[in-house]
């Protein structure tokens, strides 16, 4: 008997023990996985859905296997509130990246980055304003004439085509120096697009918690590698995760390592929050 209660009081130190541990971490993302399913997926980047989700399984594992925790779980069916939704956004962000792509441009968010862009783009600008001004002076002495010469016309087309084509570039371009000029705080004048006007500033991806509702939107990646590092980024947000000071960290604030492993840093803020 004796025996019988002193396990019973044993037995009951492990469930008060085991409730508080629960209650403690009930809301903490160490304790349960958060599930997460797709939200908006825009077919304009490309890419499958398979493959947004095999890289998105990826940049899970990039904290859940050094840290052995079960953090994040695929719930394609799971429409509660709670559910952290990935979404892919498609807008002038990657089309800015796909357009510096297609030109053999892959920026990175370096100094030396910023002044190989700002070369080319000044270069660009350069022939673009000579164009536009011979341009101009075409088209005014096409109307003043009878207008009814083909070849002109022709030629007067496939100059603003060029044009059309050179001042799209150069928006790219300009969309890519303002995001450096941002997130390398240089201290600059930000650039100006050519025919068109934009002030928003460049984000790759954002993690969005109200307290009720979470999500993480995908805006640019030029490289697989880059998008695994921004899901890991955003996973790292979604797990209350701040920025750290290690440049090369997944939670660095800017995405300019080339590692898909997290650093000492970001293992060491895991832990923190994992600890709370
Ligand atoms: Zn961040």
């Amino acid at each position: 008997m004796k025996n019988y209660l002193a396990t019973l009081g044993i037995l009951l130190i492990i469930a008060a023990v085991g409730w508080q541990f629960k209650n403690k971490f009930f809301s903490t993302p160490c304790a349960e996985p958060t599930p997460y399913n797709l939200g908006t997926f825009d077919t304009k980047f490309n890419i499958s859905k398979k493959y947004f989700l095999d890289a998105i399984t990826e940049a899970e594992a990039i904290w859940e296997k050094p840290s052995g925790l079960d953090l994040f779980v695929y719930q394609p069916e799971d429409s509660s509130r709670d559910v952290l939704k990935i979404n892919l956004v498609y807008d002038y962000r990657q089309q800015a990246t796909s357009k510096l792509k297609s030109l053999g441009i892959e920026v990175s968010n370096t100094r030396a980055s910023y002044d190989s862009l700002k070369e080319q783009f000044e270069k660009l600008r350069e022939s673009y304003e000579v164009e536009k001004a011979q341009f101009e002076e075409k088209i005014a002495k096409w109307n003043r004439g009878p207008r009814n010469n083909r070849s002109e016309f022709e030629e007067l087309q496939s100059m603003q085509d060029d044009l059309n084509e050179k001042a799209d570039e150069i928006n790219a371009m300009v969309v890519a120096l303002n995001r450096l000029v941002a997130t390398l705080n240089l201290s600059v004048e930000k650039y100006n697009t050519v025919n068109t006007a934009r002030g928003e500033s460049f984000e790759e991806g954002v993690f969005y918690s109200d307290g009720t509702r979470r999500s993480i939107d995908i805006y640019e990646f030029s490289s697989r590698e880059k998008l695994l590092r921004v899901l890991a980024h955003e996973f790292g947000h979604a797990l209350d995760l701040p920025h750290v000071a290690d440049s090369k960290a997944i939670m660095y604030e800017l995405n300019q390592g080339n590692t898909l492993k997290p650093t000492q840093a970001d293992l060491a803020a895991l832990r923190a929050k994992c600890a709370e």
